[in-house]
């Protein structure tokens, strides 16, 4: 560990020690015995593969990249806050996430989303029955910043952490406010880091069934909104000029890849929308000669292709599988394209269609404690040892 880490993290663990574990608010909401004697009473009972069945209260946080994020949740699906301090400001004027500056944003943030998440949720600490946190697989610097502060958490509170795998809990986002499991079914994530297909099984068996063979379906959307000189992160602006464009106006290329195959290419779409733009071959010069509309209708002709290709893949897999329900999560989930397409087509043959709510879209606390809720009730809690992971 080299030693600014070090140093980030004693100063982390001393303002988080400081504010929240001596100021968080006092006033319980939970009806039945503390959280606290819950979990000394399911600690008593031995750690090791038990399944606990009370109503967990779930701490999550999540660092992994732009969205410093806590959220409080009850059972896994309940969700009394769900606070979200983006840093899309900070980021914008370089066209992406820049790394440093992310994990300082966090340092200054953290303490003050927790201590809003608890108190939107009108939680004490001793409400809290497990803090779960990101600890993979996302920007390290960013990471480090919530795994540093739960083990704090933990640690001051004396209660069990659970480390959460950021993609796993994309997967298990749309499942969140349901009364309804949406598992067995075929899910879609798609986002500014990933687009993978998956068989979701149940929340312990998520198979891998294709995945991106180069840009993620977000990146290829804020690389066409750079093209279209719209503001970082491009995905929303695209949606909103794609409303008033024409989506027949360009037919862009749908790469399929093999006629079998479930993994994805949104490189050769980026390059087609740069030539159209500029003309074969040319990297500028081109944009300034499109009227507003002629910009409109590129940003609706390249959203229809990629929806397009999320569809029919996602049918694919339907094929493939034999599953009947489709569940779609992650930022590019949010496209008001996509969820119509999907709807659409999921209707048509009758499968059920499960999309993450808007505000469990993007990177937030609420689908980290989720599934910290599902692995906590499998006593898989880490140590203070638990460590950040890019991958
Ligand atoms: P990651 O976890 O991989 O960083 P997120 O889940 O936070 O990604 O999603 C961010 C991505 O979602 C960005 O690429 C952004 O442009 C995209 N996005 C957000 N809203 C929309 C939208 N309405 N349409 C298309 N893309 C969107
Ligand atoms: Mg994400």
């Amino acid at each position: 560990m080299s030693p600014t880490t070090t140093t980030t993290q004693r100063t982390i663990f001393t303002r988080i020690l400081l504010t929240l574990a001596t100021t968080a608010p006092t006033i319980g909401h939970l009806p039945t015995n503390t959280a606290s004697e819950r979990t000394t009473a399911w600690m008593d009972g031995g750690l090791a593969g038990c399944y606990d069945p009370f109503m967990a209260t779930i701490l999550g946080i999540e660092t992994s990249c732009d969205e410093t994020a806590a959220a409080v949740v009850v059972d896994g699906v309940r969700v009394l806050s769900n606070v979200v301090a983006s840093q899309i400001d900070l980021h914008a004027k370089y066209g992406g996430v820049v790394p440093e500056i992310a994990s300082r944003a966090h340092i200054e943030r953290m303490d003050g989303v927790i201590a809003e998440a608890l108190e939107r949720a009108d939680c004490a600490s001793d409400d809290i029955d497990a803090i779960a946190v990101t600890c993979k697989p996302g920007l390290v610097g960013s990471l480090l910043i919530g795994v540093t502060a739960a083990k704090t958490l933990a640690w001051a509170w004396g209660k069990p952490l659970v480390g959460v795998d950021h993609v796993r809990a994309h997967v298990v986002s749309p499942a969140i406010g349901l009364d309804e499991s949406p598992w067995p079914c075929v899910g879609l994530v798609v986002s500014g880091g990933h687009t993978s297909l998956y068989r979701v099984s149940d929340l312990d068996t998520i198979e891998l069934l294709g995945q991106t063979t180069d840009d993620a379906a977000g990146e290829a959307f804020d690389k066409v909104a750079t093209i279209l000189d719209l503001p970082y992160p491009g995905g929303p602006h695209i949606d909103r000029l794609a409303k008033v464009g024409d989506a027949s106006r360009v037919r862009f290329p749908r790469t399929m890849l093999g006629k079998e195959s479930l993994d994805f290419s949104f490189s050769g779409i980026k390059t087609a929308v740069l030539y159209h733009v500029h003309g074969s071959g040319k990297t500028s010069g081109g944009l300034e000669k499109l009227s507003e509309q002629e910009v409109a209708d590129v940003a609706a002709s390249f959203q229809a292709a990629v929806v397009d290709v999320l569809v029919k893949k996602t049918m694919r897999a339907l094929d493939a599988t034999g599953l009947e329900s489709v569940a779609v999560s992650g930022g590019v989930a949010a496209n008001s394209g996509l969820r119509a397409g999907m709807d659409a087509a999921c209707a048509e043959r009758g499968v059920r269609f499960f999309a993450a709510e808007l505000a469990y879209c993007g990177d937030n606390g609420a689908m980290i404690a989720a599934l910290g809720d599902h692995e906590f009730a499998r006593g898989r809690v880490a140590d203070l040892a638990l460590d950040a992971s890019p991958r």
